[in-house]
């Protein structure tokens, strides 16, 4: 520890391990009292060298945690249409429980159209409308993935929320506006930030909490990070840069997560710990 760091770093790794390990009990479980294992389905179009990589990654620790995954790979050419029967097809299919579209899709894929051909009972990487809905209402559902990682880490550390002033910075559908319906369920007081944002610093600098959403390496200043807050780096730039001015900031937050090592396991975790979850729902076990 630096004689000027003040921050304790949020163990994004430490946390999300225990997780997988207890996804992976539950899967054993699973397996055992009814001879099936859950089972995710991976669909990826195309062949982007970082959706490959982070596809292999999601498959590699399902198979760790005794989670079968059953991977579909779409040519780089391949229509809306045939990505939505491909989707409706594994939703009908009893034999998988969780469905993740790896995104981005190209941009001739209407990904939204995509989405929602996914059975909201198998969203377990939460980007259906369905599921969106059940968060900001806080019905039973499927999380976006890394905003339900953020939310268990702020749990994790006991960062009380409620009277909060949140900033959260980047409003996507799988990251900023989910992670501000859930900070919103749990009583914070919201603000979105976004490229349109006019007065991003001075908002930044009520901030009790701060969740950076943008993928623009640095753009919050540390200087800004109002003394005492809680820092949520989610951004991830080339060269293991969040979207926090890491360093500077590591001065005056009360915790903060490191890049990485923080948010990115978290997201993971969630995927593997949802699709036990949606697994154990469709063959009629009883929740832990
Ligand atoms: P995205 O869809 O590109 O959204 C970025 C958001 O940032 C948009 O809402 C955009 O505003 C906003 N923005 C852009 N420039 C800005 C600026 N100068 N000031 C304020 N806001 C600005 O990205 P995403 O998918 O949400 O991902 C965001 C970051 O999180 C990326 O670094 C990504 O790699 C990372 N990520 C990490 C994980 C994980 O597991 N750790 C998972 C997903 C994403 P507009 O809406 O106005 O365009």
């Amino acid at each position: 520890m630096s004689a000027t760091q003040t921050a304790q770093l949020m163990d994004g790794t430490g946390l999300a391990g225990r997780i997988v390990e207890e996804a992976a009990a539950r899967a054993a479980q699973i397996s055992q009292h009814t001879g099936t294992s859950p089972c995710l389905a991976t669909v990826l179009v195309g062949e982007d060298p970082a959706s490959v990589t982070y596809v292999r990654m999601k498959r590699a620790r399902c198979a760790k945690a005794g989670i079968r995954s059953r991977h579909i790979a779409l040519p780089a050419a391949t229509t809306t249409a045939e990505l939505i029967d491909t989707l409706a097809g594994l939703s009908d299919d009893p034999d998988v429980h969780g469905i993740l579209l790896q995104h981005p899709c190209g941009p001739h894929i209407d990904e939204r159209a995509a989405f929602e051909a996914i059975a909201p009972h198998k969203d377990v990487d939460g980007v259906t409308a369905h599921s969106f809905a059940a968060m900001s209402f806080g019905l039973p559902g499927f999380v976006s993935c890394t905003p339900g990682g953020i939310m268990r880490l702020l749990e994790a550390y006991d960062v009380d929320l409620t009277g909060r002033r949140a900033a959260v910075v980047g409003r996507s559908a799988i990251l900023g506006k989910p992670v501000g319906m859930l900070l919103l369920a749990r009583d914070a007081t919201v603000t979105y930030c976004h490229s349109r944002t006019a007065d991003l610093p001075d908002i930044i600098r009520e901030a009790d909490v701060v969740v950076a959403a943008v993928g623009r390496p640095r753009l919050i200043r540390g200087e800004d990070i109002k003394p005492g807050a809680v820092v949520i780096d989610a951004g991830y730039n080339r060269g293991n840069v969040g979207d926090v001015d890491f360093d500077a900031a590591l001065t005056r937050a009360r915790l903060i997560t490191p890049v990485p090592g923080g948010v990115g396991p978290m997201t993971i975790a969630v995927l593997l710990a949802q699709t036990v979850d949606a697994a154990a729902d469709q063959l009629g076990i009883e929740h832990h």
